[in-house]
C-alpha cells in the first residue's frame, strides 16, 4: 500500500474506533418501581426490609445485563422477573385477587428504539407474564394477546405455566375478603386505601443509548368482568420511544383515559418539556384532576429520570454509573 494511503487508512481506522467508542459510551441506567399506593409507615420492619432487599436485588440483576452490553429489553425483563417471583409485589406470585377469587395478570414490554411492543392480559397460569409479553413481541405477528389464547401461545413458546394456586398469598386473599365485605355493606371501595399497590415496572437505558419499558401486574383487588388495567395497554401504563421510557402504577382506569405513558413522552418530544416537568404534569396534575392517583418511572435517552407519585409512597429504586442500587418507599425519602 502506498505510504499516503496507509496513513489515510490509519486515520480512518482511528476515527472509526472513536465513533465506536462514542457509540458505546452511554452510561446505562435502570429505574424500577414496585407499585404506588398507600404504604403505611407502620408496615412491619421485617416486611419493609424484605421489600427494600428485593428492590436492590432486582436493580443489581437488571444492571448486570446493561453492564454486559446487553439491550435495555434484557435489563427490563431481568428486573421484572425478580419482582414477579417475590410474593410482596402485585405481579406474578402475590398478584391480587379478582372478585371471583382468581388471579388475572397483565403485562407489557416495549422497545424504544424500534417501537416494537408485546402485551398480555388476563393470564392466570403464566409464571412470569413479562416473559410472555416479550415472546408476543418477538415471536408473534401481534402486539397483544389475552386469556386462553395467550396461554396457548405461552405453551407453544415454552414459557413456564404453573397451577393457579402458585399465585395465591394469604395477604392478598385477606385483602379480597375485606373488599368483598365492603361490597356487601354497600360501602364504596376506597381505592386509595386498599385498591392498589405492588404492580412492578422497569425502564432501562443501555450502552447503545436505547430505551425500553416494561410493566407487570395482577391489576386491582376485587376487579370484575374481565377488567383489564393500564399496564398492558401500550401508551397507557407502558410506553417507550427513542427519547423516553415510562412504566406507570396506580388506578389504571385514569392512566388509560389520559394515555398517561404516551402523554409524558409526547410532552418531552413535541412540547420539549423537561422530563421531570412532563412526568409531573401528567401524574400529579392531569390524573388527580380526574380523581385518579398513582405514580410512574420515566427515563430519558440522556439518562435523566423522574419517579413522581401522589400517593403516600411508591416502592422504587434506580441504579446508574456507580453501580450502587438506591431504593426508597416513602414520599420523604430521596434515593
Ligand atoms: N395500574 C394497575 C392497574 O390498574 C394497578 C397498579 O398499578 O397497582 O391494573
Amino acid at each position: 500500500m502506498h505510504v499516503r494511503s496507509r496513513w489515510v487508512a490509519m486515520v480512518l481506522a482511528l476515527s472509526a474506533g472513536m465513533v465506536m467508542m462514542q457509540a458505546h459510551a452511554v452510561v446505562p441506567v435502570l429505574v424500577i418501581h414496585g407499585g404506588a399506593g398507600v404504604i403505611k409507615r407502620d408496615m412491619d420492619p421485617a416486611t419493609q426490609k424484605a421489600i427494600r432487599a428485593k428492590l436492590r436485588e432486582a436493580l443489581e440483576h437488571g444492571y448486570a445485563q446493561l453492564k454486559a452490553g446487553k439491550p435495555a429489553l434484557d435489563a427490563v425483563t431481568a428486573a421484572i422477573t425478580v419482582l414477579e417471583d417475590d410474593p410482596h409485589f402485585n405481579a406474578g406470585k402475590g398478584a391480587v385477587f379478582t372478585h371471583e377469587g382468581t388471579n388475572e395478570m397483565d403485562a407489557a414490554i416495549m422497545d424504544g428504539s424500534t417501537l416494537r411492543a408485546g402485551a398480555v392480559a388476563d393470564v392466570g397460569h403464566v409464571k412470569n407474564p413479562i416473559l410472555l409479553a416479550r415472546a408476543v413481541m418477538e415471536h408473534s405477528p401481534h402486539v397483544m394477546l389475552a386469556g386462553q389464547g395467550a396461554e396457548t401461545f405461552a405453551r407453544e413458546q415454552g414459557i413456564p405455566l404453573v397451577d393457579a394456586s402458585y399465585f395465591r398469598t394469604e395477604y392478598r386473599w385477606q385483602q379480597l375478603q375485606k373488599a368483598l365485605k365492603r361490597d356487601r355493606l354497600g360501602q364504596h371501595q376506597d381505592e386509595e386505601a386498599e385498591g392498589h399497590f405492588g404492580t412492578v415496572g422497569a425502564v432501562a437505558l443501555d450502552t447503545h443509548g436505547h430505551l425500553a419499558a416494561g410493566t407487570s401486574t395482577g391489576g386491582m383487588t376485587d376487579k370484575r368482568w374481565g377488567r383489564i388495567g393500564d399496564s398492558p395497554i401500550i401508551g397507557a401504563g407502558t410506553y417507550a420511544n427513542a427519547g423516553c421510557a415510562v412504566s406507570g402504577t396506580g388506578w389504571g382506569e385514569f392512566y388509560i383515559r389520559t394515555v398517561a405513558a404516551h402523554a409524558i413522552c409526547m410532552r418531552v418530544a413535541v412540547m420539549h418539556e423537561p422530563l421531570k416537568q412532563a412526568a409531573d404534569e401528567v401524574i400529579n396534575r392531569e390524573i388527580p384532576k380526574l380523581g385518579g392517583d398513582g405514580g410512574a418511572i420515566v427515563l430519558g435517552a440522556d439518562g435523566s429520570f423522574a419517579m413522581p407519585f401522589n400517593t403516600s409512597g411508591m416502592f422504587r429504586g434506580w441504579i446508574g454509573a456507580d453501580g450502587v442500587p438506591h431504593v426508597a418507599i416513602f414520599a420523604d425519602e430521596h434515593p
